[in-house]
């Protein structure tokens, strides 16, 4: 008996990893799949290539890196298709993704130089016969590993930052989404032909955790939290760097003096873009009770519209088939349990797609407000105001961005979230602003990609110290005499003993 293949679950045939549309079945990409020796010889070229990279500088890289970003900004559209062939997302939200990481490439390339290239720093009174220089020096080769549902933004705000640093990059794209991702190592060959600087190798899960041995310099991973700890014990055997980028259950608070229209407006596009996988996705909400019926009304009315379907529809299918039965279960959950749907509910998990569903009154420990759901649902709950708000936003392991909403008290609100990011009046915005850092608490991962901590992530701290003058207080020699530690403890005194 031949299995039945599920439209969207990537298969292997005759060494080929094959994937294909959720939607329809038909064919997007067939790429070798490498093993683990074919991993590890990726690894050595792009290890010679980082060297020539690197010898670039960083005028000979920005300026390669402003014409790969020139290309994607050309090719938008044949990219923005190809997501949404491999991965089902509509091609407005596939546009939208794609104008993010054309963003951090040319923020990446601009700011490179002044981030980490060498300066002189400040000596301090002890030491002031030596001069500090300090300067961000590439690893050598980085390692990504990506998921699926940002198969371009996620791969790229790792890569696009670690290659300004000078490193040369081998990518290991989610099974999902391969032909995405080799689109994206072919079009930087063709404005840098010269060297195999980044590259790309396929497969399953395996594939990733050989590329976590294969003798990279650092491991820069965005995916689940579960995966996340496998690539961090696989890491730790070489202590091989880490940087992980997981899930998130990101909430929503609406305090008493918010738009509502505008909240509800960026309510429903944040939770449910991408038909919900969105790991800054929003997955709960609190609003405070004064607002609660107006505000669960507007998004119901907002939400209810939306149209779901293949092509142009603005919610497209799950991308992983396996999903559907995570997001039905959030829900039968949620409605077993006293939650009720004012949109949407169990019926409307119709694989591939399912329909937009809000849960109100589902309980604080219910599967459906605790776990990651990645669908296009959304659980809206009552309180009393913002400081329970914020207790209940903060309950989970998961702290990776969120959203207020709110005039008087919404920054220090935002403040108190125990997340990485937060959003004031709009919801995901701080993932497109390259000059902020991306990252998350906890359960979501730590290290930052995008802004300065983004290069500096990809990058070693080298410093430098030089002699400038003869030693006052000689210290750091057999040389001295019990009279010059007798200057030196009196000095001491002077300076901090106050
Ligand atoms: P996943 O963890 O299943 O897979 C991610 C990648 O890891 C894939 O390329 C996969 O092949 C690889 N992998 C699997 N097993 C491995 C192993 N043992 N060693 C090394 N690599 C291995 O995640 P996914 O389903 O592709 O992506 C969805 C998840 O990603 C969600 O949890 C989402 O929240 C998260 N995500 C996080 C961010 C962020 O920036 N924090 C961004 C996007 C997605």
């Amino acid at each position: 008996m031949t299995a039945v293949h599920v439209p969207g679950t990537p298969i292997i045939e005759d060494g080929r990893l094959v994937s294909t549309s959720p939607a329809t079945g038909a064919e997007a990409g067939r790429l070798p799949v490498a093993t683990a020796e074919d991993v590890d010889r990726a690894v050595d070229r792009a290890r010679a290539a980082g060297e020539w990279w690197a010898g670039l500088g960083f005028g000979g890289r920005r300026e390669r890196l402003l014409r790969w970003r020139g290309l994607l900004a050309r090719r938008i559209e044949e990219i923005a298709e190809l997501v949404h062939t491999e991965g089902g997302k509509p091609v407005a939200d596939a546009v939208v993704e794609v104008v993010t990481a054309v963003e951090h490439i040319d923020w990446a390339a601009r700011n490179a130089r002044r981030v980490l290239g060498p300066r002189r720093v400040r000596s301090r009174l002890v030491l002031a016969e030596f001069s500090a220089h300090l300067e961000y020096q590439p690893y050598g080769v980085v390692g990504v590993i990506g998921p699926w549902n940002y198969p371009v933004f996620t791969p790229i705000g790792s890569a696009a930052y670690a290659l300004a640093a000078g490193n040369a990059v081998v990518l290991k794209p989610s099974e999902y989404t391969p032909a995405v991702g080799q689109w994206l190592v072919d079009t930087f060959a063709e404005v840098v032909p010269e060297q195999p600087v980044f590259t790309a190798v396929h497969g399953l899960g395996d594939v990733g955790a050989a590329l976590c041995r294969s003798g990279v310099d650092k491991v820069a991973f965005t995916g689940s939290s579960a995966t996340a700890r496998k690539v961090m014990a696989a890491c730790a055997e070489s202590l091989t760097p880490v940087l992980l980028e997981a899930g998130g259950k990101d909430a929503m608070i609406v305090d008493a003096d918010a738009d509502l229209d505008a909240a509800a407006e960026a309510c429903v596009w944040g939770a449910l873009t991408n038909a919900g996988q969105t790991c800054i996705g929003i997955e709960r909400v609190y609003a405070v009770e004064p607002v609660f019926d107006a505000f669960v009304g507007k998004v119901v009315e907002r939400a209810g519209r939306l149209t779901v379907g293949p092509d142009d529809a603005d919610i497209g299918p799950i991308t992983m088939p396996s999903q559907v039965d995570v997001i039905r279960r959030h829900i039968d959950d949620a409605l077993s349990r006293g939650g009720r749907a004012v949109l949407g509910g169990a019926d409307a998990v119709q694989p591939p797609y399912v329909r937009p569903t809000v849960l109100v009154d589902v309980p604080e420990d219910s599967a459906a407000v605790r776990e990651e759901t990645f669908g296009p649902t959304l659980t809206i709950n009552r309180v009393r105001d913002a400081d329970e708000a914020v207790v209940r936003a903060n309950a989970l392991s998961y702290g990776l961005g969120g959203s207020v909403f709110g005039r008087r008290h919404a920054v220090a609100i935002a403040r108190r979230l125990r997340s990485g990011m937060a959003s004031v009046n709009s919801a995901l915005t701080f993932a497109g602003m390259s000059t902020l850092p991306f990252g998350g608490v906890g359960d979501s991962g730590f290290g930052r990609i995008h802004g300065e901590d983004g290069l500096r992530e990809f990058s070693r701290a080298k410093a430098i110290t030089r002699r400038r003058a003869r030693s006052l207080l000689p210290s750091t020699t057999f040389e001295r005499t019990p009279a010059d530690v007798a200057r030196l403890v009196k000095a001491i005194k002077v300076i901090y003993g106050r």
